[in-house]
């Protein structure tokens, strides 16, 4: 069936600002998305002429969907694996039902980096108190315990220190499946985001620095300050757990830099917040790739446009919008969200710099 010609439809489980910027890139290739997913007044609805609001669990819902698209994809990587092996036996569901499962759980993430040689911090299973006080005496002084599923931008995670409340940390969690990491000093996170097509092809942007406020994402530039060796390295690592996976599509891949060493934090099994920028700073879009690998295109070329900046509005930041727009250059994007709240993704702006201005040159 593949490639898809144009006209056809993809189906997108999610629909906040990723399943938009995902839909308008479908666009100039000719193809439609339908939206699927719980929340009212999707985003990413607002660009797409069908939505369903429904459960990822609700069957009736799921079959119609699978009926009304010719592939699958997903902009959230919570989606239930049962929701995903439920359409894959109807429609191409890209990426499938193992690369979710593995992003999903931060221990068979981790375990499954370490099987492909690449380094994570060190962790362990933490399945109640016993456990926790366990592995915190085999961690060392500071780790960070953190929920196995569900958790975000900071959120199902606690950096314990030596002395730390064990029990009232175990409490707070819930008391639910977790692992406990050692604490990472780090100098610096980057990201690599990379699209792996169908027939394996496999293409990766120049690893990317990313800064976090309150633990989400603020600001994110490209290329990152690495050498080539880490920059290299960086990005064989991405490759080597996407063809691991036999992942088609986008996937990104956080990393810690710790001198010379880096080491995996976190897959995501879809576009990344930290790509963003790859809209005007990139002859292909991050958005446009997973398009085209899912609907078994050919890649298109990942060369920057220059050096790039992107930063995050979030809650307030978006009352930056006047000034934003005054601004020559600046590149707005806001995602369709009538209800500011504090930590809230209203928009980003991509900013091409030019040379010298920011940051500090990549080291040779
Ligand atoms: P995560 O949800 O795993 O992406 O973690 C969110 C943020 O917390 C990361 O981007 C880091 O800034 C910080 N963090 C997470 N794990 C560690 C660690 N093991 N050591 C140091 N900082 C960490």
């Amino acid at each position: 069936m593949l490639p898809l010609p144009p006209g056809s439809r993809i189906g997108i489980l999610g629909g906040g600002q990723l399943g938009r910027m995902l839909a308008l890139a479908a666009a100039p290739l000719g193809f439609r998305c339908h939206i699927f997913g719980p929340d009212d007044q999707p985003p990413a609805g607002q660009v797409t002429d069908r939505i369903t609001i429904a459960d990822y669990l609700d069957e009736a819902a799921l079959n119609a969907f699978a009926a009304s698209v010719d592939v699958v994809t997903l902009e959230f990587e919570n989606v239930p694996a049962t929701c995903l092996e439920f359409l894959a036996q109807r429609v191409p569901v890209r990426p499938g039902a193992r690369a979710l499962a593995t992003a999903q759980d931060r221990l068979l993430e981790k375990d499954f980096a370490n099987s492909v040689g690449a380094a994570t911090a060190p962790y362990a299973a933490v399945d109640n108190l016993r456990d926790l006080q366990g592995a915190m005496a085999k961690i060392g002084s500071r780790a960070v315990l953190k929920t196995r599923r569900l958790g975000y931008d900071g959120k199902g995670q606690i950096m314990l220190d030596r002395g730390a409340d064990l029990d009232q940390a175990w409490q707070t969690l819930g008391g639910t499946p977790s692992i406990l990491e050692g604490y990472i000093p780090f100098d610096g996170e980057i990201s690599v985001i990379a699209a792996r097509a169908t027939n394996g092809t496999i293409g990766a942007y120049p690893p990317i620095a990313n800064h976090h406020r309150n633990h989400i994402l603020d600001r994110s530039e490209v290329p990152a300050d690495l050498n080539s060796v880490q920059a290299d390295r960086a990005v064989a690592i991405a490759a080597d757990l996407a063809t691991a996976l036999d992942y088609v599509g986008v996937l990104a891949v956080e990393m810690f830099v710790v001198g010379d060493d880096l080491l995996v934090n976190e897959i995501a099994p879809r576009v990344h917040n930290s790509g963003h920028w790859s809209i005007e700073g990139a002859v292909t879009s991050q958005f446009e790739q997973h398009i085209r690998a899912i609907c078994g295109l050919p890649l298109g070329a990942m060369a920057l446009r220059g050096r790039i900046e992107m930063q995050n509005l979030i809650g307030d930041d978006v009352e930056q919008v006047p000034s934003l727009l005054a601004e020559p250059g600046a590149h707005l994007h806001l995602y369709g969200k009538t209800e500011v709240r504090p930590g809230r993704k209203m928009g980003h702006v991509t900013r091409i710099l030019p040379e010298g201005v920011l940051p500090k040159p990549t080291a040779p």
